[in-house]
């Protein structure tokens, strides 16, 4: 079948309006405010008043929340139209947020538009969908996050509540949050695929609090986002689960393919404004008396991100594709493969480039030391690398079997001459035919 991620006209002119918009009135605000979790702050009146009016022009162009359903004031975009989106997106750390799609509230928000309930829905879907407040994810526990058989945080049902009990680690922008989605254990003695559920949580609900905000790398200590909670006698109404017990997992999944493909799009953006300044670097730049793009060596750096960012890109639109053709079950081994190359462009990318501008790479007054930051931590959110390497090649195996001979693979060259010459034995030099 032909591949083809080309898109309507009438869309084209849209991702034209987008590219525009975020370039002339987005990008600004990431100049006076480039703290990526700012975004999150739905009560800071200062941030707020310049993004609410450019949320209004976009809602105008009907460019909302495009992701979601026509149902939901959504477009119902296909995964490559996205991608297209994202890659314009990804320029910026204001433009998600400002077209209504910023993760992780759009992965919740569409988690809870497929399973939630009427009330559900009206509590907590729709001021998220309005763009009014912000939401967390919190699966991770301290004890381990990459192998669910560690969680032990729990909820209990007691009469017409959930009773939640233990921790949770790194739940993203919890101190922004006004509700969290917990995955809970409430049924311990099935394995952790079938006995894990989904539980909406309000914030202040009494019984959880904040053990501390933990911060990144380059963040002062208390000063992080990723809330470190812990749950004692926490109780919630029995009508807060998300879905039916038992299906956190079907759940997450459901959040997680898209979410995958947008962050793999989005990191295009940032790996190509990180090669646009080191074109800019190396052409302006002079060592020897001559400009930096005057050494191989320098040449060769930027040629190998030029390449990197090339394939990788392709590589996402080929698995947006992919899962528009066949759905996101059918097109996980491609949905890990971008997982996987994420990061580590990301941080090749970035670390080129950062290297390129030499001392002032390595300062705050770049965006160079951030780029690479995040790549390192793509390669830890939403799963370490090796799982989803793991993954891939679990499903990818699946299609192979063992070699037919006993001792040798089906390639082994005197194997196949044998076969070969009884083949076509009446057509042989009979010299040949004996060799
Ligand atoms: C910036 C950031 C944001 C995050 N946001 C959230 C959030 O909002 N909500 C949330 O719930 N979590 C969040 N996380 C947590 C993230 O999901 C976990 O860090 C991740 O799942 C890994 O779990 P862990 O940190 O406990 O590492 P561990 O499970 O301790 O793994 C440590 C390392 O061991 C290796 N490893 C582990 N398992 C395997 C395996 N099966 N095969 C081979 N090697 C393996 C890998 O190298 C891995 O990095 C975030 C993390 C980061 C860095």
């Amino acid at each position: 079948m032909a591949i083809d991620f080309s898109v309507e006209p009438e869309f084209q002119a849209n991702l034209d309006w987008i590219e525009q918009f975020v370039r002339e009135e987005v990008e600004p605000i990431d100049a006076l405010f480039p703290s990526q979790t700012l975004v999150f702050d739905k009560q800071n009146e200062e941030t707020q008043g310049l993004i609410r009016p450019l949320q209004e022009r976009v809602r105008e162009r009907g460019l909302w929340a495009m992701h979601l359903p026509p149902s939901l004031g959504g477009m119902g975009l296909g995964n490559v139209s996205l991608a297209l989106v994202n890659e314009i997106l990804g320029r910026s750390p204001w433009a998600s947020s400002v077209f209504g799609c910023q993760a992780p509230d759009s992965g919740n928000a569409e988690i809870i538009a497929h399973y939630g309930t009427d009330q559900q829905k009206d509590t907590y879907l729709a001021p998220l969908l309005d763009g009014l407040i912000s939401s967390t994810y919190a699966m991770t526990e301290p004890q381990g996050g990459a192998d669910p058989m560690n969680f032990t945080c729990t909820a209990v049902q007691d009469g017409d509540e959930w009773v939640i009990n233990g921790q949770k680690w790194f739940a993203s922008n919890f101190k922004y949050a006004s509700f969290i989605i917990a995955m809970v254990i409430t049924d311990p003695d099935v394995p952790v695929h079938r006995g894990a559920s989904m539980i909406l949580i309000p914030k202040p609900t009494q019984g959880m609090s904040l053990i501390r905000n933990v911060g990144l790398i380059h963040e002062e200590p208390g000063e992080g986002a990723h809330g470190y909670l812990q749950f004692d006698e926490c109780r919630v109404p029995a009508e807060n689960l998300l879905g039916d017990e038992g299906s956190g997992f079907k759940i997450a999944q459901t959040r997680l393919g898209g979410g995958r493909l947008h962050h793999a799009m989005r990191s295009v953006a940032v790996c190509r404004r990180a090669l646009d300044m080191m074109g800019e670097r190396i052409v302006s730049r002079r060592t020897k008396g001559a400009p930096l793009a005057d050494q191989q060596a320098v040449r060769h750096s930027f040629a190998d991100s030029w390449i990197q960012l090339e394939q990788f890109r392709l590589q996402v639109l080929h698995a947006a594709w992919q899962c528009d053709q066949n759905g996101y079950d059918k097109a996980r081994e491609y949905v890990a493969g971008i997982k996987v190359a994420t990061p580590k462009t990301v941080t090749d990318i970035a670390y080129r480039t950062l290297h390129g501008h030499g001392a002032l790479g390595a300062t705050n007054e770049l965006p160079l030391g951030a780029m690479l930051q995040t790549g390192i931590m793509l390669g830890l959110a939403d799963g370490p690398t090796e799982v989803h390497k793991d993954n891939l090649a679990r499903k990818v195996l699946k299609g192979y079997r063992p070699s037919a001979g006993e001792f040798f693979p089906d390639m082994h060259l005197p194997t196949r001459r044998i076969a070969a010459r009884e083949k076509y034995a009446d057509l042989l030099e009979p010299q040949l035919a004996n060799w």
